[in-house]
């Protein structure tokens, strides 16, 4: 008897989707502990935040901060602890303020002054926060999802290496909206080994979503983030 099918429907896709990841995984050569994944729940209500972290999901992503700063606080009212939650949204410098107060890693700085702002806004906080660069691996073609050229990378990366309050993890980036994903992870592999040489610690490369996330474990991500293929199809323009 089944007392809350949401909760078995979500059992359901997290097994497939760590099957996918195991076999990415053993197809690659790598190991599965090296693979993080990441639920994107937006556009879907805290009720699924707290059913996948009773199945044993620790991270979570929101892409817009009027809904995660929301979902963050009903997740609590839930009783929902000990999650890590994602940023992984186009940041605006006006929300560094909201994001800096709930956010424990953030994937998308792609420009010296959005550090800034969220640096100052983490001290004010009194909190210190996982900082990713996004790198724009569209050459400019998708605008409107953010990101730094690759060879503006290491401009950001340097000034979030100065920060006390935010820490360098490493690059995130989308797979471009045109084209195959492979040679795009190919070259987010190679800028992100390129920060890593300068800074050791920088070892996050978040790749890979719903569609894709078997080429990016081919080509070295890290943490994965992944909707759709957890929660089910989002309306149009989630
Ligand atoms: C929505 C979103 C995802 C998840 O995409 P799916 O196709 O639903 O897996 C990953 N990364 C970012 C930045 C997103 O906005």
């Amino acid at each position: 008897m089944t007392e809350d099918p949401r909760r078995d429907e979500l059992a359901g896709r997290l097994a497939a989707v760590d099957r996918r990841v195991a076999d990415a995984c053993a197809a690659a050569g790598r190991a599965r502990a090296d693979v993080h994944l990441i639920a994107v729940t937006k556009t879907f209500p805290a009720d699924d935040v707290a059913r996948l972290v009773s199945l044993g999901v620790a991270d979570v992503a929101e892409n817009r901060d009027q809904e995660a700063a929301a979902k963050v606080a009903r997740s609590a009212s839930l009783g929902v602890t000990g999650v890590r939650w994602h940023f992984v949204g186009q940041l605006q410098t006006n929300k560094a303020r909201s994001v800096a107060a709930y956010a424990d890693v953030v994937h998308s700085l792609d420009r010296v002054r959005l550090v800034a702002a969220l640096e100052r806004a983490a001290g004010e906080h009194g909190r210190v926060i996982d900082a990713l660069v996004q790198v724009d691996l569209g050459d400019g073609r998708d605008r409107g999802r953010g990101g730094a050229a690759p060879s503006g990378v290491p401009e950001v990366a340097a000034a979030l290496a100065e920060c006390d309050h935010l820490r360098l993890a490493g690059v995130m980036a989308v797979a471009p909206l045109e084209g195959a994903p492979g040679p795009a992870f190919a070259r987010l592999a190679d800028v992100a080994a390129e920060i890593r040489g300068t800074y050791p610690d920088a070892t996050v490369v978040s790749a890979g979503m719903s569609g894709d996330l078997e080429v990016a474990v081919a080509h070295g991500a890290t943490h994965l983030r992944v909707g759709r293929a957890l929660l089910g199809s989002r309306p149009a323009l989630g």
